[in-house]
């Protein structure tokens, strides 16, 4: 997988470069077989999905601004012109998307645009139940600041003002948990005999988890995604930096090649792994870049600070902690896969100033455990397991009036 989309990427970042990108229409027809537009609100994504590789050229046009994408494909009355009544009205870069036939086997795709945009297109290969898909990203030319715009997003801006009565006198500040749901949009991460996707399950329970932590005095919680869509791993990191959090819990539900692996863990961040099953694992979930999709080269520079090398041992100090006492809980409901608390290289706890833990809820390729899963009853259980879990961890070790670990 690794070597997935180098080669155009590279392409792409000269032809960007010249706001003019063209490709090959002289491949054979792909027929499309399936559209999805998803606004998110880092950027709006709109991916056509293929039997075979679509192969394509765009271009930017400007004053009124607009995005044309060239398709080799004859599907100009199908599934490509339904995207034309998808386009949200709230979508915060396309104004109308437009369809036609531009010539016999070329299929041409107009964006207006709202607004200024960074566009990317990249190939992903087929997995799990997709097929080839060809995704175009908008990314705003100006990004927007990323607390006010997660806040906002999220209903947030207004609550903790009007959440202060209820926290109390003795609590100067909300404590903020950020949930993060694993996977999303095009990753849909590990699944299960039945066919549960690990990206369903880990938001439902993140869902649950979020409400049960805002009904508790002096905390909130934010989640990093709180839809269908793909997040990078980086992206998630920066998201807790952002909003400040006190803790950063990310979920996920387990899968291993022996259908009778089972039982719930908690990881803490470490580049030398307590096993040889811990290392697979880490591999697996970091490699949701590469299926999710995302080209690093032209995203954000400050993005990348986040993974500058800082020292993490006052972190990794609390993540352990938090780890342990959530590692606990979870044991009063489920088998635990290990005893202790594991360790290993996990991309998306490398927030070098947030405690950070990785829940492995439960094996969804257990059979048995996939079926739990999917019950709405032990979601709750489970969330509310977490939740005791943290409200052990800040009994001991209360949010710091000032401010998260302060290494910012
Ligand atoms: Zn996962």
């Amino acid at each position: 997988m690794a070597e997935r989309g180098h080669a155009w990427r590279r392409g792409l970042a000269g032809a960007l470069a010249a706001a003019l990108l063209l490709g090959s229409i002289a491949a054979a027809h792909a027929q499309v077989i399936a559209t999805r537009i998803w606004p998110a609100r880092d950027y709006t994504r709109v991916t056509f999905e293929s039997r075979k590789a679509l192969d394509y050229s765009m271009f930017e046009l400007k004053d009124p601004g607009r995005l044309v994408l060239d398709l080799n494909t004859d599907d100009a009355d199908g599934l490509i012109a339904e995207l034309q009544s998808r386009v949200a009205a709230a979508d915060p870069y396309i104004e109308t998307l437009r369809v036609g036939t531009n010539r016999p086997g070329v299929t041409r795709v107009v964006l207006d645009l709202k607004a200024q945009v960074r566009p990317q297109v990249f190939a992903l290969k087929p997995i799990a139940e997709y097929g080839h898909r060809l995704v175009l990203d908008l990314y705003p030319l100006v990004p927007p600041d990323p607390l006010v715009a997660l806040l906002e997003l999220n209903g947030q801006l207004a609550a903790p003002a009007s959440r202060k009565g209820a926290a109390g006198p003795s609590v100067a500040r909300l404590a903020t948990v950020v949930v993060d749901a694993g996977h999303g949009g095009e990753d849909p991460g590990a699944r299960g005999r039945r066919g549960t996707r690990e990206k369903d399950i880990t938001l439902l329970i993140a869902k649950r988890l979020k409400a049960l932590i805002d009904a508790e005095p002096g905390m909130r919680a934010v989640l990093t995604r709180d839809g269908d869509f793909y997040l990078p791993l980086q992206a998630r990191v920066e998201k807790a930096r952002a909003v400040k959090a006190d803790l950063f819990v990310s979920v996920h539900a387990d899968a291993f090649t022996r259908p009778h692996a089972r039982g719930s863990s908690v990881f803490t961040l470490s580049q030398r792994p307590t096993s040889a099953a811990a290392a697979w694992l880490a591999k697996q979930e970091n490699d949701s870049d590469l299926i999710g999709g995302v080209n690093l080269d032209t995203r954000d520079p400050y993005l990348k600070q986040v993974l500058v090398d800082l020292s993490q041992t006052a972190t990794n100090d609390h993540s352990q902690k938090l780890a342990g006492a959530v590692l606990s809980e979870l044991g009063q409901i489920n088998t635990l896969h290990k005893a202790q608390v594991e360790r290993a290289g996990f991309a998306v706890l490398k927030a070098p100033d947030v405690p950070s833990i990785l829940v492995e809820t439960a094996f969804i390729s257990n059979p048995q455990e996939e079926r739990r899963l999917q019950d709405e009853a032990y979601q709750d259980k489970m969330a509310r397991a977490i939740l005791s879990g943290i409200k052990r961890y800040f009994a001991k070790n209360p949010p710091r009036p000032q401010g998260p670990l302060a290494l910012y």
